[in-house]
């Protein structure tokens, strides 16, 4: 199954993060996209041309306007290159650990990535048995998905058919903070689940030290590509509005280096190496007993205090 434009034409670059119509690119016209609230939400910082807020409601952080089409298409015309798609090593390793504990959900044996990108998470389920499901809309990785032999729908989530209902595991990463309407989305995913399935999302941490301490400044605030920094608060109160039973969130991760490094040039545009500065320091912290013992012992301590920079969601359905 197959999803593209009106004329049949391949849809937009983009994967799960290609935006849905933006209505209105006016400064101070969203409203807060996770609650929905009207609240005022008082300045939090700026950065690229946007005003971040945070909501007097549910905390979220967001950008006070969506952006407009043109901005849209100049990020994400280009967003998957051949070298996004490649997968460093030592990620293998922390992928079947991730989702080893997923094994005890089993019970249709789907397992969907949403915006699956390189497709290391299918790689990985495939591997541990699962059938597996993905969508996407970088005709790159729909070919390179399709080729591996797994069952890929092509275009935006909120578009593409998918069999409700059906799904043990549903994996979302790192795709929130970038959609229009993330509240669309995860509903979405809600009936995608069987009942008594789990959704497993992570994304960027609002209520982290490094946003504390550098507030936007902070390299995820790159507007138009992350428009809204949720952080455990706001989160749960979303999953919980739209229905979702046990809800489980940590916060892990801090990456040095960016405390370290100089504030952004003014206009705090989108830096490319952020990720490949985590995935060195985490290497390093990959190999050698001592450091894992240290990273974990600080993923946990992280995890208490809800400082981590990234975190992590798991949400079932509930059974009826
Ligand atoms: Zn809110």
């Amino acid at each position: 199954m197959t999803s593209g434009g009106p004329n049949g034409e391949p849809a937009a670059v983009g994967g799960a993060i290609t935006p849905q119509v933006s209505p209105d690119p006016t400064p101070g016209s969203r409203v807060c996209p996770g609650c929905q609230e009207r609240t005022p939400s008082p300045f939090f910082g700026g950065s690229g041309g946007y005003t971040w807020r945070r909501c007097g409601t549910c905390r979220l952080v967001y950008v006070d306007r969506v952006p407009s089409a043109e901005e849209f298409d100049e990020l994400y015309g280009s967003y998957y290159r051949p070298d996004n798609l490649a997968v460093p090593a030592f990620l293998r390793e922390r992928a079947r650990q991730i989702l080893a504990p997923f094994a005890a959900y089993r019970q249709t044996g789907r397992f969907l990535d949403v915006g699956y990108g390189a497709g290391l998470f299918l790689e990985i389920a495939q591997a541990q048995g699962w059938e597996c499901w993905g969508q996407e809309v970088a005709p790159e990785a729909v070919r390179a998905g399709r080729e591996r032999g797994w069952t890929i729908v092509q275009g935006d989530l909120l578009d593409v058919q998918l069999p409700k209902g059906t799904f043990d595991v549903v994996c979302f990463t790192e795709v929130l903070e970038h959609l229009v309407e993330p509240v669309a989305y995860l509903k979405a995913i809600f009936h995608l689940l069987r009942p008594g399935g789990v959704l497993y999302a992570t994304t960027p941490n609002s209520d982290a030290i490094t946003s504390r301490l550098k507030k936007t400044d902070w390299s995820i605030f790159t507007p138009p590509e992350h428009i809204q920094v949720f952080n455990p608060p706001s989160l749960r109160r979303l999953c919980r509005r739209l229905g979702y039973g046990e809800i489980r969130i940590k916060t892990e991760g801090l990456n040095p280096a960016e405390l370290r490094k100089p504030p952004a040039a003014s206009g705090g545009a989108a830096q490319p190496h952020r990720n490949q500065t985590g995935f060195e320091l985490n290497e390093r912290l990959e190999s050698g007993g001592a450091l894992r013992f240290l990273k974990r012992t600080a993923n946990a301590g992280l995890t208490l205090t809800g400082l981590g920079e990234s975190l992590k969601l798991y949400a079932t359905r509930p059974i009826e």
